[in-house]
């Protein structure tokens, strides 16, 4: 196999603050879950090569948080493909997880940022709409510039060398060197979220409008784990989850939330720069197959705004970023509740669903074959 490089944008929680040793750099404040209800700083030992990275190069993202949080982003951190692997593995999900799961991960993991180091899956901002009525955008990789991936949720979570365990390790290097192709050779652009609620979700609910190959929306039985007890359920969701995640209320199979008129004009302000007046009411206007809306028509008492895709919709509806965009939408009066499911945009593998597999007996194959239809596993 090649000896691959991949260079990670960090963001850091104010100015960074480093210390230099002969193997790594401790970075003692490292943001993670950026504008997420997981929010945090964190102390990480980084391999490879730091530096600091020129500001000024940021473009901006039209009508979005990413802007702000792209333009914080002040060091890069460039390394082995194989050794960001073993990172990210440990710092994505849990490194007490079964090893068939992380296998399966680290599949997916390498197939994504192999296909961002090569170029493989151009993303762009085609398709982005600015009209007085109609707001119509997506944060992708595009955004990132002098960097592959950055080192939080939006591309793949990595968090230096501390996550790695034997257990992760070994899911690497079990699987060196694999990746997810199209039957033509190309890579898999290999998506995954949290918890598909059941229904897997199609790239163009999220991104770009075209289809893509091996992401397609089929039911997912696995990632409902309501037929387990209580205490079996905290037992998996526990070895799956990082501490930080466990907090999410249902897993985010099923859940239920509330927001009011007065703060879905805020955010559109302070998001999107965005007034339609008070709000009147919240019309779907069109959902994706899982149930995810990706355009929403905003009534107020000075007009309309569409709004779309489902992350920008999860960013109106909650102070942080809603669990998923496959809401149910109730008018209370001064304001929503909103009855939902999934936790993600739902594309690709789901990691409960897929976890959940592995516990019950499945192997890594098996688990990307399900999630990936139609995709082959191929050593570069
Ligand atoms: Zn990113
Ligand atoms: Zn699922």
């Amino acid at each position: 196999m090649a000896n691959y490089y991949i260079k990670v944008g960090i963001k850091t929680d104010g100015s960074p603050v480093l210390e230099h040793y002969t193997d790594y750099t401790l970075v003692k404040n490292m943001l993670i879950g950026d504008g997420f209800h997981w929010q945090r700083s964190l102390e990480v030992c980084l391999p490879g090569e730091v530096s600091l990275y020129k500001s000024s190069e940021q473009s901006e993202i039209i009508g979005s948080d990413a802007t702000e949080a792209d333009r914080n982003i002040t060091l890069i951190n460039r390394l082995p493909l194989e050794t960001y692997l073993e990172c990210v593995v440990g710092s994505e999900m849990n490194p007490s997880a079964s090893i068939e799961f992380l296998k399966a991960h680290a599949v997916i993991s390498r197939s994504w940022a192999l296909g961002k180091v090569l170029g493989a899956h151009p993303c762009n901002d085609s398709g982005y709409k600015n009209t007085s009525d109609c707001l119509i955008g997506w944060d992708d990789t595009a955004g990132h510039h002098g960097f592959d991936v950055c080192s939080d949720d939006h591309c793949q979570r990595y968090q230096g060398l501390q996550p790695i365990t034997p257990i992760a390790l070994q899911a690497i290097r079990d699987t060196a060197g694999e990746v997810l192709t199209v039957a033509d050779g190309s890579l898999v652009d290999a998506r995954f979220s949290k918890c598909c609620g059941g229904r897997t979700e199609v790239f163009s609910t999220c991104w770009q409008s075209r289809s893509v190959s091996c992401l397609e929306s089929f039911d997912d039985p696995w990632c409902d784990l309501s037929g387990l007890s209580a205490d079996r359920r905290r037992k998996l969701l526990s070895s799956i989850l990082k501490d930080y995640d466990l907090v999410t209320e249902g897993y985010g199979y099923r859940w239920q939330n509330e927001i009011s008129k007065t703060t879905v004009r805020e955010n559109l302000w302070r998001r999107f720069g965005r007034d339609v007046g008070e709000i009147l009411r919240l019309e779907s206007l069109h959902r994706g197959p899982s149930g995810r809306i990706d355009l929403l028509r905003i009534h107020g008492t000075r007009g309309t705004l569409d709004l779309g895709k489902e992350l920008w919709i999860r960013r109106l509806l909650s102070s942080s970023h809603l669990y998923s965009s496959a809401v149910d939408i109730e008018d209370l009066g001064s304001a929503f509740r909103l009855t939902g499911r999934g936790w993600g945009h739902g594309v690709g593998l789901c990691q409960i669903g897929a976890a959940n597999m592995a516990v019950h007996g499945y192997n890594y194959r098996n688990i990307l074959s399900f999630y990936y239809p139609g995709a082959v596993i191929t050593s570069i």
